[in-house]
């Protein structure tokens, strides 16, 4: 299967889980609310237009859990659908990391009387990166707020209730188990596995489209953590971006990491020198979109990957700075505001510039 979301689009047919009838979930529809399981949500997050996360959400017994925070704008979008399916009250979010578009939100759910989760990797990451409320200079958030309406309104609020390993949610019908399978796409990933129903949401440690952002994470280490998720061996990815797919998107995602990694080792061998190799980017992107596996991985970040393939295998840092930019830029767009909101390329690019000094 070339496409994973073309799975059941493909033979036209219903999903079944855990007994409930549910739309296909595999098909993209972006905004829509679908039952994947007795008490289980998922909720395909406006990207393109507002930078928004896919959410879940579990309704146990007596309250909701609710998977990753978004943007304040997206809680926004999903609180009145969750509360046009019950009125039980929301008690936690869970950040399966500390990027804006998955916990950016915290604030807004702490106002409903939610209290927000992530792994400790979760608020040592923010401790790094929002410098600005811990007392330095401005960081993630601070610039986030320059261009985002939501986030401006809001204020940062990290998670409070940590976990190290693992943290389950067990009401003696319904089981939700938090974990931290290792450094992916950040040093703090957490995934939400639901047991009965083979259900993995994976956050964008496994995403389904060309959505991955390595700068903050760790490609080798990327590949382990998600042999370490397969092992659960899911029925069902629920991805931090892109729509539903079947366990095998795991795999996918594997493979266009272990794919940049020996590209990343190769090309150090041919291609010692960096401004060498950075001019065979486009050879390298025209190879991979070859392999129907994993071409719907490489996109707009793919210099930026390929580059941090390079450095991981033991060479220098790609010389043309447009590449690394560029990724920041997008990186930006995708987690912090719409690329069209940021202006003018030469502003954002003087923005990264004065803020790299
Ligand atoms: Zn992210």
């Amino acid at each position: 299967m070339k496409i994973r979301s073309a799975l059941f689009g493909a033979t036209g047919a219903a999903l079944v889980l855990g007994g409930v009838m549910a739309a296909n979930p595999a098909v993209s529809q972006v905004n829509t609310v679908k039952q994947i399981g007795p008490g289980v949500y998922f909720h395909e997050g406006d990207l393109k237009g507002n930078g928004h996360c896919n959410n879940g959400w579990i309704i146990f017994e007596d309250y909701v859990l609710v998977v990753d925070a978004n943007f304040p704008s997206g809680a926004k979008v999903i609180i009145p659908k969750i509360q046009e399916l019950t009125q039980k009250p929301i008690r936690f979010a869970f950040d399966t990391h500390h990027h804006g578009d998955h916990a950016y939100a915290n604030r807004v759910w702490v106002e409903q009387g939610a209290v927000p989760v992530g792994h400790v990797g979760v608020l040592k990451e923010m401790k790094k990166y929002e410098s600005g409320l811990y007392g330095n200079k401005p960081g993630r958030w601070e610039d986030a707020a320059k261009t985002r309406k939501d986030v401006a309104e809001s204020r940062l609020q990290p998670p409070t209730l940590l976990f190290p390993d693992s943290m389950i949610f067990d009401d003696g019908k319904l089981r939700v188990e938090l974990k931290h399978f290792g450094v992916a796409h950040t040093h703090g990933d957490g995934w939400a596995w639901l047991p009965k129903e083979r259900i993995l949401f994976s956050g964008d440690a496994c995403v389904n489209g060309p959505y991955n952002y390595v700068g903050d994470g760790n490609i080798s280490q990327w590949i382990q953590t998600l042999a370490a998720a397969r092992k659960l061996n899911p029925k069902w990815v629920v991805p931090g971006h892109g729509p539903m797919a079947d366990g095998g998107l795991l795999a996918d995602q594997q493979k266009y990491f272990l794919t940049l990694q020996t590209a990343g080792q190769r090309l150090l061998k041919t291609h010692p020198r960096p401004a060498a190799a950075q001019a065979q980017v486009a050879t390298i992107k025209a190879r991979i979109l070859k392999d129907a596996q994993i071409q719907r991985y490489v996109g707009d970040f793919f210099e930026a990957q390929l580059g941090k393939a390079y450095e991981e295998a033991g060479g220098k840092a790609f010389p043309n700075k447009r590449a690394s930019a560029d990724d920041h830029d997008r990186h930006a767009s995708l987690h912090a505001a719409p690329l069209r909101r940021l202006g003018a390329p030469s502003t954002w690019r003087a923005r990264l510039a004065r803020q790299s000094r």
